[in-house]
C-alpha cells in the first residue's frame, strides 16, 4: 500500500468539504482497498463515513423499508424486519461474498460501486427503490448507468436507500464460485404497478428484462416464461461462461425466482 491520507469527518457537511478532487469516500472497504493495493486506484486522501451519526440503521415504516447508507450486508441479511417486510432482500444480503464481506461491506458503497456482478443493484432496480443522497432522491431506473456508472457526482455522498414493500419477491443467484459473485443474478417482484424482473452479472451492467416482465404481467407463474428467450447480443462472454450460457441461465432463474416469491 501507498501513502494517503486518513480523513474522518463527524457530519455530512465536513464529508463533504473534505472530498477535494484527489479524494475519495471510504465506507467498507471491500471494493475501495483491493483496488488501491492492486493500484488500479490511488487516491490521496480517503474520507471514512464511519463516524458519522444516522448513516446506518433499519427502519420499516408503512410500506417502506429504509436501509442507512453504512448499513453492513450482515446487519440487513439477520434483520427480523427487513425478513418479515421484504424476505427476498434479506435473503439477497445474505449471499453476498463471505462473512467477512459482508460484516464490513455496506449497501452505500455496493451501489455507489456499482460492480457488474454486485447484487444488491438486482434488488434495488427489481424493486424500484430510491436512492437519497446528501442533494437529492434517485430513482433506481436513473442510478445505475453501466459499467462501474451510476449518476452520482463527484460530491454526492448516498445517505440511504428507500424500499417499497412488493406484493412478492424473490433473487436467485448463481455463484461464481472462485469470487462468490453473481455469474448471473435474477430479482424478481409482483408490485401494485405491476412487475419488475432486474439482471445482474449477465451484462456490463445491471439491467431490466423487459421480455420477461411483460410475459409475467400476463401470468405470474414460471410456465409463463417457457417460451420466452433473452437474446445473447451484448451479454458477457468471458472464462467462466459464454454469453448464450448467461442469457439462458437469466430466465432458467427467473422461473425458479417466480416459484419462490414470497
Ligand atoms: C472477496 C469478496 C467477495 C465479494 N463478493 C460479493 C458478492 O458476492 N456480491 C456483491 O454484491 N458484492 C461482493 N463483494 C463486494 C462487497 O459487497 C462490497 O461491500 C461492496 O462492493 C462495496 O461496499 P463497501 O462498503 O466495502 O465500499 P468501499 O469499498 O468502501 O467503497 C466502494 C466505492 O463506493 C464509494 N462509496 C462508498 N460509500 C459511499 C457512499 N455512501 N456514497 C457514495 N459513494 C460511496 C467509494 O468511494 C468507492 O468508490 C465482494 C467483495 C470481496 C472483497
Amino acid at each position: 500500500m501507498y501513502e494517503f491520507e486518513y480523513r474522518k469527518p463527524a457530519s455530512l457537511d465536513q464529508a463533504v468539504a473534505m472530498l477535494d478532487e484527489d479524494a475519495k469516500i471510504l465506507a467498507g472497504g471491500q471494493s475501495l482497498l483491493p483496488t488501491m493495493k492492486m493500484r488500479l486506484a490511488s487516491p490521496g486522501a480517503l474520507v471514512d463515513l464511519a463516524a458519522i451519526p444516522g448513516l446506518s440503521g433499519i427502519t420499516v415504516a408503512g410500506n417502506t423499508v429504509e436501509i442507512g447508507a453504512m448499513t453492513r450486508h450482515a446487519e440487513v441479511a439477520a434483520s427480523k424486519e427487513v425478513a418479515e417486510a421484504i424476505p427476498a432482500l434479506a435473503d439477497l444480503a445474505g449471499k453476498i461474498g463471505d462473512r467477512q464481506v459482508r460484516n464490513r461491506g455496506t449497501i452505500g458503497g455496493s451501489l455507489a460501486n456499482n460492480d457488474p456482478a454486485a447484487d444488491y443493484p438486482a434488488a434495488v432496480l427489481g424493486l424500484g427503490a430510491t436512492v437519497h443522497t446528501n442533494k437529492r432522491a434517485i430513482a433506481a431506473d436513473d442510478f445505475f448507468q453501466g459499467l462501474f456508472e451510476t449518476a452520482l457526482g463527484e460530491d454526492e455522498i448516498i445517505t440511504k436507500v428507500s424500499f417499497p414493500l412488493p406484493e412478492a419477491a424473490a433473487y436467485e443467484k448463481f455463484v461464481q464460485p472462485a469470487s462468490r459473485f453473481a455469474l448471473v443474478g435474477v430479482f424478481v417482484a409482483r408490485t401494485g404497478s405491476g412487475v419488475r424482473v432486474a439482471v445482474t452479472g449477465a451484462g456490463p451492467g445491471v439491467f431490466r428484462a423487459t421480455a420477461l416482465e411483460t410475459a409475467l404481467g400476463g401470468s405470474f407463474t414460471p410456465a409463463a416464461l417457457d417460451n420466452v428467450e433473452i437474446a445473447a447480443d451484448g451479454l458477457n462472454n468471458d472464462l467462466h461462461g459464454s454469453a448464450e450460457y448467461r442469457a439462458h441461465l437469466v430466465t432458467v432463474l427467473a422461473k425458479r425466482a417466480v416459484a419462490a416469491a414470497r
